[in-house]
């Protein structure tokens, strides 16, 4: 059976040619299915009945299962979605002041093993199709009954996106296809744990933002929390940087989580603010939250202050992000789909919806 929600304009009208179709019969096809609503080719009025009843019985239409909605106080929304063989994940919903942000997780857990990760605490089970990454969009505005599209898409729910190279890449043409949902890639952020071969290839073939889970300045602090580290040393992040194709005022973004007595000295600071030196960066301080089992704590508000201020007096520009949706472990890192499962990903609560 054919995946169609995996495939790309283009591969959608090769498939046409294929079937002996002229191309617009795939472009067709391509842009009801990125509409929120559609529930089968019966609804895809302009196509002849008989073409219909032919591309349903060559593949289907993946579908996202809502399985668990939580709504925090601060507004944002967790939706546990149900994948077709049973596995679950999660994407959150951000409210902003005018506009909302849409956090995809791309694999279900994540291998890459960060230690201050809840997700890293399941284990990697299978990457996502394009499909149920392009899908989390359709499912959120199906769920909750958007007209417009969330603005922004950010790529930091479960799992580390560059390890899915092939679907993240397919997703994101898919995504700012302007048949389909025609977003920006200006409105689209890719976060890394620091995966530096990928991170050059995505900016050779995608125009996106790139966010990097930096977390220290040295290796030695690095690896100690992030075993990625090890094949992929901050050199050769930075150098990474250095060649990856920048648009004018357009910026890299680092994000540095704050982890009391580990990661949050001055030193640290001055660290960083050396290290991105030259680099059109700006950093996302993110204070440390908390999940079961992980024992790190969050810095004082008051060393957060001090260890931005290093940084905007070094000439960066420092934000420091407060996490939403805290109550609901919907917050970055706190994803994780283990607590409502069975046995190794295997969903129990798929029928609320
Ligand atoms: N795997 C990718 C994207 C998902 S994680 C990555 O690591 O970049 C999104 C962000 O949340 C990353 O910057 C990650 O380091 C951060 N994060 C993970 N655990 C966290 C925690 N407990 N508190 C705050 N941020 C966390
Ligand atoms: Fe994976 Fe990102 Fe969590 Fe690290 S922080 S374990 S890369 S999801």
């Amino acid at each position: 059976m054919i995946d169609y929600r995996s495939l790309t304009r283009k591969e959608l009208e090769d498939l046409a040619g294929n079937m002996g179709l002229p191309a617009y019969r795939g472009r067709q096809v391509f842009k009801w299915l990125w509409r929120p609503g559609l529930s089968g080719f019966h609804e895809i009025t302009d196509l002849p009945s008989g073409l219909r009843n032919v591309f349903a019985q060559k593949g289907r239409i993946a579908r996202l299962k809502v399985a668990t909605e939580q709504k925090s106080v601060d507004g944002t929304i967790k939706l546990g979605l149900g994948l077709d063989d049973g596995l679950m994940i999660e994407c959150v919903v951000i409210p902003e002041k005018d506009h909302l942000t849409l956090c995809l997780s791309t694999q279900v857990g994540c291998a890459m093993g960060c230690s201050f990760c809840y997700t890293a605490r399941m284990g990697f089970l299978r990457n996502l199709e394009a499909s149920e990454i392009a899908g989390q969009v359709i499912a959120v505005m199906e769920r909750l009954g958007l007209e417009e599209r969330p603005r922004n898409l950010v790529f930091m729910g479960m799992g580390e996106p560059l390890a899915n190279y092939e679907n993240l890449t397919r997703t994101v043409q898919i995504l700012t296809d302007e048949l389909g949902l025609n977003y920006s890639g200006r409105r689209i952020t890719v976060s890394t744990s620091g995966l530096a071969p990928e991170m050059l290839r995505l900016g050779q073939d995608l125009d996106v933002g790139l966010a990097i889970s930096l977390h220290a300045p040295d290796d030695e602090i690095r690896q100690e929390i992030m075993p990625i580290n090890r094949r992929y040393p901050i050199s050769a992040l930075i150098n990474a940087c250095k060649s990856y194709p920048i648009k004018p005022r357009r910026r890299i973004t680092f994000e540095y989580l704050l982890l009391q007595g580990i990661n949050d000295r001055m030193e640290q600071a001055r660290g960083l603010a050396r290290l991105l030196r030259g680099i059109p960066a700006k950093i996302n301080l993110i204070p440390f939250n908390e999940s079961p089992g992980l024992s790190f704590k969050a810095p004082s508000e008051e060393d957060v202050l001090a260890f931005q201020k290093v940084l905007t007096d070094a000439g960066y520009t420092a934000i420091i992000r407060k996490s939403k949706g805290q109550d609901i472990a919907a917050a970055c890192g706190q994803l994780n789909t283990m607590p409502l499962l069975h046995t190794r990903g295997r969903c129990i609560n798929t029928n609320t919806a």
